[in-house]
């Protein structure tokens, strides 16, 4: 027995598959991340034909059997996308980056709807972020908060003294956060800028993040401490193709 389910869903990757269908992985709001068999969808006479891009929100209705590892797709109406003016290849990446992000982070069949709320809101907002950048790392953090990966950086865990305007260490495999003073072996020490940034987006996520410009340093400071967080706390983790290309894109530049 299958239940008809309705749900909203981003969809962060596809390919084909047989003659004429597709698989999708989306992440959908109420189910977690789910993959869709759309039957036909490559046949130009399909209501599905054309529907099934990569980074679309999109409500979609499907044919539920849990113990099965695909989905039946039903029907799928594109609620928007991210779209990219023809000179930013930056936000593009990143955009392409984000959902590799989310789809490493996301186990299948683990629900959580504030993973769903994260990469909606980040597609929302990509335009209008000053620096897309600091948006793609606040969506790192919340993801890695909502695994329980992240701590918080308001006071030194050592001596328990609020943090405030100063440079902290971060060890991204215990997650200890340590004032100057306390320091920490093995802790990666952020310069006062890029411990501002952090601390800030962790504490207001999307909000602390949008109209802040990372400079360069910042940007590969906070890229590597990113980095590690990942590699650590994400089995299997790899650096996301995409982000790959937007560093040869910026280094380049
Ligand atoms: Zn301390």
């Amino acid at each position: 027995m299958s239940d008809i389910i309705k749900d909203r869903a981003v969809v962060l990757k596809t390919h084909p598959y047989g003659e004429s269908s597709v698989i999708a992985v989306a992440l959908t709001r109420s189910h977690g991340k789910v993959r869709f068999l759309a039957k036909g969808a490559r046949n130009s006479k399909s209501a599905l034909q054309g529907s099934l891009m990569t980074g679309i929100v999109a409500e979609v209705v499907f044919y539920l059997r849990p113990e099965r590892g695909l989905q039946l797709l039903k029907e799928i109406e594109t609620l928007g996308t991210y779209e990219a003016g023809h000179d930013d290849l930056e936000r593009l990446c990143l955009f392409q980056a984000a959902l590799e992000i989310v789809d490493r982070s996301v186990i299948e069949s683990e629900s959580d709807e504030r993973s769903f709320d994260a990469i909606e809101s980040f597609i929302r907002l990509l335009p209008s972020a000053a620096d897309p950048w600091a948006l793609f790392y606040a969506l790192e953090i919340g993801m890695l908060k909502l695994s329980g990966s992240f701590p918080a950086t308001a006071s030194c865990e050592r001596c328990r003294r609020a943090l405030e305007n100063e440079a902290f260490s971060m060890d991204a495999s215990s997650g200890l956060v340590s004032c100057p003073a306390c320091g920490s072996a093995g802790a990666r020490t952020l310069t006062r800028g890029a411990s501002a940034l952090v601390a800030r987006m962790n504490r207001l996520g999307f909000e602390g993040a949008l109209d802040v410009k990372l400079s360069r340093g910042e940007r590969k400071e906070i890229g590597e401490l990113m980095h590690h967080f990942f590699v650590n706390h994400v089995e299997g983790y790899r650096l996301p193709h995409a982000l790959r290309l937007c560093k040869e894109e910026v280094s380049g530049q």
